[in-house]
């Protein structure tokens, strides 16, 4: 990347022609030193490639790197001059002007006109020219410029990527346990049994048997995993004003998987009258009139859940005694908008997850990590005898040189990044190929990516980190149920004792419920041995 402009610096009166010695003194230790300050490569760096003087103004073509930027060399520039000419020849500087700027970038990216001092994008022989409008003394002092280029280098960086959202690279697989693959899908027959009932696109009501089977496994991992690794638990909120998201960066992510939430307008009931006598009279309600009422959304609703944990600890200042910090949050949902990709519990709008969470210092957070993993591979191995495998992803906004590591042996994985857990379904096809596995769980160690925005503090200056780690329970229990089936004699026995701590709860068979009766003769079989 290549950032050029024109200085322009206008002075109080004409420069006397003394100074024409001494300014060319000044470029050239520019030149070598101060605009090379703070880089190692000086291409990072900024140069003056030519310069003028005329009667009261000295402009200067410069060229720079992104470490000392355009705007960065610009104020440098101003200093030097201000401070060896204005005593001297008692001159001032009246105006700073930084013009046809052009950031100039080896690939081709698109970028919104609408944004501030944007003036114009070209593509010349595969490189892209961004040009800018005037700077002023203001501009220059603003982080605009460093914005600008971050947002820049994250669209490169996911050009790079070619669309992918992550690389994937396999750390450890288990046994190759299942010899005869169930090939029945566990979410078709938990809806034709009446367990679960749709609501609407991606949401189920889960009536109280599966409520029983999605807390058995979930107080077991909580029994497990969480609690021996010394987790608290604490109670987050599940809706998010705007801000939140745009410091975690979730705003900008994925700003299209985010269900957003609005206030009404107003609290006074008689001004939705006509929307109230429409209701009566129509029997419906169109969302288009509904909108009219409401305010623009204000919140996001939980997506990663562990957004509360970084905002809480925003501007605190912690000692090493408080240090390391656990929390878990299973209070409520997480809502993603998933499109076309939904399927029956597996991928849904509403899901229901166990988020584990930590801060400390890193070596601290990789140590938690460390222990987590730990658990979690006894956990899916030994308790449940599933047929896993982990993973190593690299979000693409973790990728920082830019050269992806393929060979697994050489993933130094105690840096930021994020460890995927696998389950295989067989009802949807061979081991062999990857779709047919499904991520049930994740553990993300995030660096400095969270505690830098929320400005989180150590009191001796030392560097903290945070982790998550999310046990989306839908997922368990499908992948648990693809591989073992509804006998409950193929089924852990640890889970089958958590299952059995207290009588499972009533099916409901009315009428018309289940639907089908396929379904109710199937729900009698699976009953039959769930009675004790
Ligand atoms: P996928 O790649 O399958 O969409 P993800 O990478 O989006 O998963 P994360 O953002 O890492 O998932 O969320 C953590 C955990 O939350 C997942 O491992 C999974 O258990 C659960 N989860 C995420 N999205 C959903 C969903 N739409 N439905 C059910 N569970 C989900
Ligand atoms: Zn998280
Ligand atoms: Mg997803």
């Amino acid at each position: 990347m290549l950032l050029t402009g024109i200085f322009e610096v206008i002075f109080s009166k004409p420069l006397p022609s003394e100074a024409s010695e001494e300014i060319a003194k000044l470029v050239e230790f520019l030149n070598r030193d101060y605009l090379k300050r703070g880089t190692r490569r000086p291409e990072d760096a900024a140069t003056i490639t030519e310069y003028n003087i005329e009667s009261n103004v000295i402009r200067m073509q410069i060229a720079s790197g992104t470490k000392v930027r355009l705007d960065e060399a610009s104020l440098r520039i101003k200093n030097v001059l201000a401070n060896s000419l204005g005593s001297r020849y008692r001159i001032g500087i009246r105006k700073l002007t930084l013009r046809d700027v052009k950031i100039i970038l080896d690939t081709k990216i698109s970028i919104s006109l609408k944004l501030p001092f944007i003036r114009g994008v070209t593509e010349v022989n595969g490189k892209t020219v961004i040009e800018l409008s005037e700077l002023h003394e203001d501009d220059l002092k603003k982080p605009i410029f460093l914005r600008l280029l971050q947002l820049i280098e994250e669209k490169e960086k996911r050009a790079k990527w070619g669309g992918k959202a992550e690389h994937w690279m396999l750390l450890k697989a288990s046994d190759l346990k299942i010899q005869k693959p169930i090939v029945i899908d566990p979410n078709k027959v938990l809806e034709e049994i009446g367990w679960m009932k749709r609501m609407s696109i991606g949401q189920w009501l889960y009536t109280p048997p599966l409520t029983h089977l999605l807390n058995a496994l979930k107080r077991l991992f909580l029994d497990e995993v969480v609690k021996p690794l010394g987790f608290q638990e604490a109670t987050f909120p599940k809706m998010y004003p705007l801000e939140v998201g745009l410091k975690t960066g979730h705003l900008k992510g994925v700003i299209n998987s985010i269900v957003f939430a609005s206030l009404p307008k107003s609290y006074d009931l008689s001004e939705f009258e006509e929307l109230i006598d429409s209701m009566y009279v129509l029997n419906s309600v169109e969302p288009e009139d509904l909108q009219k009422y409401l305010k623009p959304s204000s919140y996001f609703l939980c997506f990663a859940q562990c957004e509360p944990f970084y905002w809480f600890f925003e501007n605190e200042i912690l000692d090493n005694d408080a240090l390391p910090i656990k929390w878990f949050d299973m209070s409520g949902p997480s809502f993603r908008w998933e499109a076309g990709g939904i399927h029956g519990i597996e991928r849904v709008i509403e899901f229901h997850r166990i988020e584990i969470v930590w801060l400390g210092k890193p070596e601290q957070v990789i140590e938690i990590r460390n222990k987590l993993l730990e658990r979690y591979e006894y956990f899916m191995d030994r308790v449940l005898d599933l047929e896993w495998r982990m993973a190593w992803v690299t979000p693409w906004f973790y990728e920082q040189s830019g050269v992806v590591q393929e060979e697994v042996r050489s993933i130094n994985i105690d840096v930021p990044g994020t460890i995927d857990f696998e389950a295989w379904l067989p009802y949807r096809g061979s081991r062999e190929d990857n779709r047919n596995w499904l991520e049930i769980g994740n553990i993300s160690i995030h660096g400095t990516k969270f505690t830098e925005p929320f400005r989180i503090k150590h009191n001796k200056g030392e560097v903290l980190w945070t982790g998550c780690s999310g046990f989306g329970s839908e997922r368990w229990l499908i992948a648990l149920l693809a591989q073992k089936g509804f006998n409950i004699d193929e089924w852990p026995k640890k889970f089958l004792e958590y299952v059995k701590t207290s009588p499972f709860p009533q099916s409901i068979m009315t009428v018309s419920y289940p639907k089908t009766r396929e379904g109710k003769e199937l729900l009698s079989k699976i009953i039959s041995k769930l009675v004790w």
